[in-house]
């Protein structure tokens, strides 16, 4: 059941800078302020979930819980099904406790080795109200893996992700087009026709 979203707060459950800026530029033209959940001093929950969709929303309703706003939350990754689905949920802990995203590359670099470099980006959004109602949309953006490393737009995984019809990587691309195209425009392209209206 759509629930049209009634506040014109939101909080955003996400401590990495790089989401909560483009979630921001995503909800720019809606009638919503939003609010990252650091501001609040509010902290993130360990993700102990088994799926996108279980980080999500456990993430969204910790925000709910601290702040008594509605929040929304982001679970996302990169998924290579030549290595089992790996990194996928466990995408930002492969970059290890200093969140370096070339350990992370590398690793992913190392143990594909010759295997097909076919891979693709995962984002569940979790929309969640004080009172415990809770809705989740998923977008995924399919593509291949490219080394060495390029660009240095974006974040994360975005330098060595190539999405398909491209001859750019996520790192190297216009980030209004990066917008346009990734598995969180696409989550969000859902969300919104649920639940926001335009100003
Ligand atoms: P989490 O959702 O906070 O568990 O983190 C997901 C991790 O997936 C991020 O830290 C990034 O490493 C990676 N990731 C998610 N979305 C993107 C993206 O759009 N570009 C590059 N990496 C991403």
């Amino acid at each position: 059941m759509p629930h049209p979203f009634a506040g014109n707060r939101l909080v955003i459950a996400s401590h990495n800078p790089g989401k909560v800026e483009e979630i921001a530029a995503l909800l720019a033209p809606f009638a919503v302020e939003t609010i990252a959940a650091g501001s609040l001093g509010i902290s993130e929950p360990e993700e102990t979930g088994d799926s996108f969709e279980a980080n999500a929303a456990l993430k969204a309703r910790a925000a709910v819980e601290a702040s008594g706003l509605p929040a929304l939350a982001d679970d996302s990754g990169l998924v290579v099904p030549a290595l089992g689905g790996a990194p996928g949920i466990c995408s930002a802990r492969w970059a290890g406790p200093a969140r370096d995203f070339r350990v992370a590359m590398e690793r992913v670099h190392r143990e594909l080795g010759d295997k097909n470099r076919s891979a693709k980006f995962v984002a569940v959004l979790a929309l969640a109200w004080p009172g415990g109602n809770i809705q989740l949309f998923r977008g995924e953006v399919e593509g291949s893996l490219t080394w060495p490393p390029r660009g240095d737009r974006g974040f994360g995984y975005d330098p060595i992700f190539i999405p398909i019809g491209a001859n750019l990587t996520f790192g190297e691309i216009d980030p209004e087009e990066k917008h346009r195209i990734s598995h969180r425009a696409r989550a969000f392209a859902k969300l919104v026709e649920h639940c926001f209206s335009e100003r």
